[in-house]
């Protein structure tokens, strides 16, 4: 008797548990990933807002600049960037950053958090006096095969690892690419690679980084999709969820049917505005 009074006093918790854990409720909160242009991806979970390589001048006549309307409301801090907590620059190259617009963005929104390879820092400086900005500047500087670095700032949890520029081993090598993966409100994590190199040997080395926050959507460069052993990394060693195709040459077609054949299975970005859904659970 004093059993079954207790069971039946327990029940009601038990329903309220199963309740908070129900994937029903996971799903209320997924993130969403807005295209911006080439490898820029503007993250978003409920307040929390990242935006990977949004600025940048030149297209080499091969890759899309941010539309207009999108870099007005990025200087102005509206709609969709209202409360943009932070920027991240993967590398320097002027298809993915441009040092003096970096600056002028920072100056627009006061309350932007920058997390850049120090080269791109550099070039910053370069530009003039920006040490009233460096309050607000994460600069990671790290060499290849070094251990990744770790940085939490308000809801933010971001790891930062260099993997070699596409080129490797030949060329490029001074290039210091970033690959970020950034957890944000302790619930998505997404990985944004730059511009890597889809070789297996840049993430063999440590497999227990890799598997220890294993992201619901990746962002690699589109060669990862049509290599063999780039699908293999972003499955088998990144643990991607989803993987969606940045820095799309203008001349590869949003319809499927229409790109080079191994291309045609992958999910690419390739209408600046156009958005995915960051799914949690099946
Ligand atoms: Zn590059
Ligand atoms: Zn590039």
């Amino acid at each position: 008797m004093h059993v079954r009074n207790t069971r039946s006093a327990l029940l009601p918790l038990v329903a309220l548990l199963l309740m908070i854990t129900t994937p029903a409720t996971v799903h209320a909160v997924d993130g969403n990933a807005i295209y911006l242009a080439n490898e820029g991806v503007l993250v978003t979970h409920g307040d929390t807002k990242i935006a990977f390589d949004p600025i940048f001048r030149n297209g080499f006549g091969q890759y899309l600049l941010l539309p207009e309307n999108l870099e007005t409301a990025l200087f102005a801090g509206t709609a969709p960037f209202d409360g943009l907590d932070g920027v991240f620059i993967s590398h320097f190259h002027g298809d993915h950053f441009s040092p003096s617009d970096m600056i002028s963005l920072m100056r627009s929104l006061p309350e932007l958090l920058l997390f850049a390879p120090a080269q791109a820092v550099m070039a910053m400086r370069q530009e003039g006096d920006i040490s009233e900005l460096m309050g607000r500047i994460q600069q990671v500087s790290l060499e290849y095969q070094e251990a990744p670095v770790q940085i939490e700032i308000d809801s933010l949890l971001v790891e930062a690892i260099r993997i070699p520029h596409s080129g490797w081993p030949e060329s490029r090598l001074d290039v210091e690419n970033i690959a970020w993966r950034v957890t944000l409100d302790d619930a998505t994590t997404v990985l944004h690679l730059g511009d890597a190199d889809p070789r297996e040997v840049h993430f063999s080395n440590d497999p227990e980084f890799w598997q220890r926050n294993q992201p619901q959507a990746a962002f690699p460069p589109y060669w990862f999709l049509g290599s063999r052993s780039g699908r293999e990394i972003l499955e088998q060693r990144v643990g991607a969820r989803a993987s969606i195709g940045i820095h799309v040459p203008i001349q590869i077609p949003a319809d499927p049917l229409q790109r080079p054949p191994e291309l045609r299975a992958a999910d690419l970005f390739t209408n600046p505005g156009e958005s995915r859904r960051i799914r949690h659970a099946e």
